[in-house]
């Protein structure tokens, strides 16, 4: 008898310890749930968090011009497939590009600035990193000026020297390349980290050399655009002409084209271009032309 109910203390016994046992692994369990649950909610908010901080990261990024000036700019690569087919009709829409090639100066540069300003239009300026050398601190002024005021910047090599761009006339890509990078970085010297250019000017013109497929190539690649020009003040070449002249060139040869990127300088002993701006402006501004940066 007793044995009896020894045996069935301990069967009590054992039934009630496995059902608390089993109470306890499946409170462990639901507690391991929670703490997954609490893990993966964490780890997303970290992605997020991350994602959030590159999307902020991202908007600090300025292509050519300034946020605020976003609004004045145009995709140069379009622009730049359109002239290589000889077009320049934009259906029935009129834009001008005023560009100037060779700054900055620190003689020239202010005063074209200063036109812009009162004319209350934007251009693009093409550099070259010997004349932004040669102007020192008060070049690099004249830049952020220039960008400030809401101008887009691109890149017209360093050296600006055909023997060195185009040894023989025919396009050296590495040292090209080795020598816009040149100004690339001093403009990142000087406008932030966050800045950078997709748009050159090859000196002396894309069109003028030989073996540019390469360049083509690599652009291409790169999502970047070289931009000439279709029409000129001609302030480079040929005799050399008063601001009268030189506005009367630049309209002669902007006539009849929807799209008009105009080459102007605003380098060392071009004040009559500087002089010429207004008459030039006028006529763009009386001709329903919008004023447009390339980017
Ligand atoms: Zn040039």
């Amino acid at each position: 008898m007793n044995r009896k109910k020894l045996a069935i203390v301990i069967i009590a016994l054992l039934i009630s310890i496995i059902g608390v046992n089993k109470i306890f692994s499946f409170v462990e369990h639901q507690r391991e749930i929670k703490l997954e649950e609490k893990r993966i909610q964490e780890e997303k908010r970290i992605e997020e968090e991350k994602k959030r901080k590159e999307e902020e990261e991202k908007k600090k990024y300025m292509v050519g011009v300034n946020h605020e000036a976003k609004k004045y700019s145009y995709d140069a690569k379009i622009i730049s497939d359109k002239f290589n087919k000889y077009d320049y009709s934009n259906n029935g829409e009129r834009i001008v590009f005023l560009t100037f090639d060779d700054g900055t100066s620190t003689t020239v540069t202010p005063q074209v600035l200063r036109v812009l300003k009162e004319e209350d239009v934007k251009a693009t300026f093409f550099l070259t990193g010997e004349n932004i050398e040669r102007g020192q601190e008060k070049a690099k002024e004249l830049i952020k000026e220039e960008f400030k005021n809401g101008h887009a910047i691109a890149n017209h090599s360093y050296s600006h020297d055909y023997k060195i761009l185009y040894p023989g006339r025919t396009l050296n890509l590495e040292s090209f390349n080795s020598d816009f990078k040149k100004t690339d970085d001093m403009l990142k010297d000087i406008l932030g980290k966050y800045f950078s250019t997709r748009v050159i000017r090859c000196p002396g013109g894309h069109m003028s050399w030989k073996g540019m497929d390469k360049l083509d190539t690599y652009l291409e690649k790169n999502n970047m655009a070289s931009m000439d020009w279709n029409a000129l003040s001609a302030d480079a070449e040929g005799k050399r002409k008063n601001a009268q002249e030189l506005a009367e060139y630049a309209i002669k040869t902007s006539q009849g084209k929807e799209i008009v990127v105009l080459l102007m300088h605003d380098t060392y002993g071009k004040e009559e271009t500087a002089k010429s701006l207004p008459q030039i402006i006028k006529y763009f501004k009386d001709n329903g032309y919008a004023f447009k940066t390339l980017v």
